[in-house]
């Protein structure tokens, strides 16, 4: 079992202990990652990057913890699937690689 695979069954006994797992249907699991999503770009609202970076010992807390939530809810919406986030997350990679080979511009950078 990976790492990921750990931490998702960590979460599931959390879920499974409160009975909540009649609410986190896919549609739910997917909009609580997308709300979670939105509560970390709160802490970056009106922010650049540069303020984000002075004040991160300030913020650092509070991003852990969205960040987490973020994760949280990724790897339940893969679990439901039965995907194996870590193997898709090296898969995707490896496809990467291969669209963005190195040398090749982006359209971004032309
Ligand atoms: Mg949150």
């Amino acid at each position: 079992m990976n790492s990921i695979e750990k931490l998702t069954m960590k979460i599931v006994e959390f879920r499974d202990a409160r009975d909540w797992e009649n609410f986190h249907t896919p549609k739910n699991l997917a909009l609580s990652l997308i709300i979670e999503t939105g509560e970390l770009f709160e802490i970056m609202q009106w922010k650049d990057d540069n303020q984000l970076f002075v004040e991160l010992d300030k913020i650092k807390p509070k991003l852990k913890d969205e960040l987490a939530d973020v994760a949280i809810y990724l790897f339940l919406l893969a679990h439901e699937f039965n995907i194996d986030l870590e193997l898709a997350i090296a898969e995707k990679i490896e496809k990467n690689w291969e669209k963005y080979p190195v040398g090749k511009k982006t359209e971004f950078e032309q």
